[in-house]
């Protein structure tokens, strides 16, 4: 039986005075994989930042584990200047552990090697990161994250303007990181039809309207119509979940 490694209770989490979410209660165990939605604005980013510690909530109880966070951010937000390679980026990952840019060991190069190798990136590891496609560049930003060695992986948007392949190949290694890995996942995505397919567990979000539980619980058209304020089709096809909106209009 997994354990239960983060744990909300009755809260509020916002900024200062100002709450974003309230009502906030999630119990989160080892090895669960997460899908975190709801539409922009929602507070998303606030629930991260306060899982991560970066801010205090405003009432109610949160405890964690002691918890190693690899976090992926979005993509298009991670542009060097510099001319860093794909090593370099992934070894940011190792720094982040010390928070100085001290001398690096052999110990911490093993783990960046064990890192490119496993999402399959070891053969450009010499190459600027700018020069990578989106796919190869999102690769990077998880082995930076893996090379943290986290017990908790936060994805935000990982497959955002990525061609069909890549962005499959790319739930697929997600889906990997669960099952092999066994890291706890959490998921930020908009893609409804990926996230109700892919994770086990959803925590749908809006100002002032929190849900969380198992896919099928939460995943409904009534509740999508709570949190987006339209309607949604969910509908299944062998198993597998297809969301999409209602009263598309063609023009
Ligand atoms: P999402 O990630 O779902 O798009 P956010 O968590 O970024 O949403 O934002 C939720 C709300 O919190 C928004 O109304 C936003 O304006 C507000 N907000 C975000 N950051 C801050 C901040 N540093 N101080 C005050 N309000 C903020």
């Amino acid at each position: 039986m997994n354990k239960e490694i983060i744990k909300f209770t009755d809260a509020s989490i916002g900024y200062g005075n100002t709450v974003i979410l309230s009502g906030i209660n999630l119990s989160i165990m080892e090895n669960d994989f997460i899908g975190i939605v709801g539409p922009n604005g929602a507070g998303k980013t606030t629930l991260l930042k306060t899982l991560l510690g970066n801010i205090k909530l405003i009432s109610g109880k949160f405890s964690k584990d002691s918890l190693r966070f690899g976090y992926v951010p979005q993509r298009d937000i991670v542009q060097p200047i510099l001319p860093f390679t794909v090593f370099d980026v992934v070894m940011m990952g190792r720094y982040s552990l010390s928070g100085t840019f001290q001398k690096i060991n052999s110990e911490d190069k093993k783990i960046v090697e064990e890192s490119l190798a496993y999402i399959g990136m070891s053969k450009l590891k010499d190459k600027n990161y700018n020069s990578l496609s989106g796919g190869q560049r999102q690769r990077t930003l998880i082995a930076r994250a893996l090379a943290v060695e986290p017990s908790v992986l936060i994805l935000d948007e990982p497959t955002n303007g990525m061609d069909t392949p890549s962005h499959y190949s790319l739930l697929e290694l997600i889906t990997q990181l669960h099952n092999e890995k066994k890291l706890t996942i959490f998921l930020v995505s908009h893609l409804l039809t990926d996230v109700a397919n892919i994770v086990k567990k959803v925590i749908l979000l809006d100002k002032n309207y929190f849900q969380f539980g198992p896919i099928e619980e939460i995943i409904s058209e009534e509740n999508l119509k709570k949190t987006y304020s339209a309607d949604f089709h969910v509908s299944q096809v062998d198993g597998e979940y297809i969301i999409t909106p209602k009263h598309l209009k063609r023009i």
